[in-house]
């Protein structure tokens, strides 16, 4: 047993990390032979017009990061300052920060325990007792968390029928998909991340899409400085440096040769964990939403720590002392200080998904022998400390 753990000890297998598998170092010479590393290049506008058709929606504007195409977002919805905005509570905070940068008010939602994505009773209920009240809010955020589909249709029903407009935060479930279609396509607007972690990265980057003309056009102008034609400097409104760079645009046209094969090993390194996991008590995964498909972007578990024997913290320090990177979900945003102020929906399934929440090494292109030392970890994590004699 020692020598099996000396040998692994060197292991480190990380939580999520980039997969460069394809044309990035072709595409990045190429725009340092051209010389075109800002932001101007013919990667920029290639990233676009090959991002678009491929989730499926007629505009995509390339953006710096995923909290940019939010915060751009949201400006196009006309949220401003003393606007009150639904989102989910349980998300990382760049769902949520850019209502604050325009002034407006996020109105935290609970999840629902089975996908973990926002609880649609909640929001139905919370819009129909708004209207009551003459407060609609000026916007909904659906989050799309870990890959997962939100439950779209019930959440786009009641948005529709009071004319709230719906941003869709797919930043972390590119090609997750609700009733054939991908997610990100059902708003006024959708919103990609390509952090680092994310399922394609251009080392930070982010995208709009929409299939409103109007809202493109105003997407690209507010990106870019909000800067009209011509070479006097003319600025119409007050815009933002938003863009992504050529080289950053080139990295993600080479990622976006190889989604499909990303989406592929994440879908079968879930299926593989969740065929180890499945018959273990203790370990609960979140459920699919019908007619939902997960793009499988973070593996995550809640543990249950009377049944498992230790909780999720202990178990991530034991893992950690396997050289497997496992870490814990969000502390919801509602639980934060800095928002503690806002109102909220509902609050506490969130706080038990944050208790009990762990996510596990689900890289592109895991190894097998990887994954089955990550599962043989979790499994002899069963009883805690005291069962290993630590
Ligand atoms: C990553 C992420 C963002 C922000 O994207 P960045 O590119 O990191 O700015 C927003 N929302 C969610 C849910 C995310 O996971």
């Amino acid at each position: 047993m020692s020598e099996h753990l000396s040998l692994t000890s060197k292991r480190f297998i990380p939580l999520c990390e980039p997969f460069i598998g394809g044309n990035e170092e072709r595409y990045l010479r190429e725009c340092l032979e051209t010389n075109f590393v800002s932001s101007v290049g013919p990667f920029v506008e290639r990233f676009e017009r090959e991002f678009a058709p491929f989730v499926g929606a007629k505009y995509a504007v390339a953006t710096c990061n995923g909290t940019a195409a939010i915060h751009v977002a949201l400006r196009l919805v006309g949220v401003g300052v003393g606007d009150e905005v639904l989102v989910s509570t349980f998300t990382f905070i760049g769902s949520v920060n850019p209502i604050h940068y325009l002034g407006g008010t996020p109105v935290f939602i609970d999840a629902d325990e089975r996908t973990w994505n926002l609880d649609p009773h909640l929001v139905v209920d919370e819009v129909r007792r708004r209207a009551r009240i003459g407060k609609l809010p000026k916007a909904v955020i659906i989050v799309h968390i870990l890959g997962q589909p939100a439950d779209l249709a019930p959440l786009l029903e009641i948005a529709a029928e009071y004319q709230i407009p719906v941003i869709e935060d797919a930043a972390e479930s590119l090609g997750a998909q609700y009733k054939g279609r991908y997610v990100g396509t059902f708003g006024q607007i959708g919103c990609f991340s390509f952090n680092g972690n994310k399922v394609m990265t251009t080392g930070g980057g982010g995208m709009i899409v929409t299939n409103d003309v109007n809202l493109a056009q105003r997407a690209k102008h507010l990106t870019t400085q909000a800067r009209l034609p011509g070479l006097e400097y003319q600025h119409d409104e007050v815009g933002y440096n938003y863009r992504l760079t050529n080289l950053q645009a080139a990295f993600g046209v080479a990622q976006l040769e190889q989604l499909p094969h990303f989406l592929d090993s994440k879908r079968r390194t879930a299926v593989w964990y969740d065929k180890a996991f499945h018959t273990m008590e203790g370990l609960v995964r979140p459920e699919v939403v019908p007619g939902g498909s997960s793009s499988h972007w973070m593996y995550s578990v809640l543990v249950d720590p009377v049944k498992v024997g230790c909780d999720r913290h202990e178990m991530a320090q034991l893992l950690q002392e396997r050289g497997v990177h496992a870490r814990p979900l969000w502390t919801p945003i509602h639980a934060l200080q800095l928002y503690q102020e806002c109102p909220r929906v509902g609050g506490a399934v969130a706080e038990r998904l944050f208790a009990q929440g762990l996510s596990l090494p689900c890289s592109v292109g895991l190894n097998e022998a990887d994954q089955q030392w990550v599962i043989e970890s979790v499994v002899d994590c069963y009883g805690g400390k005291k069962n290993r004699g630590l």
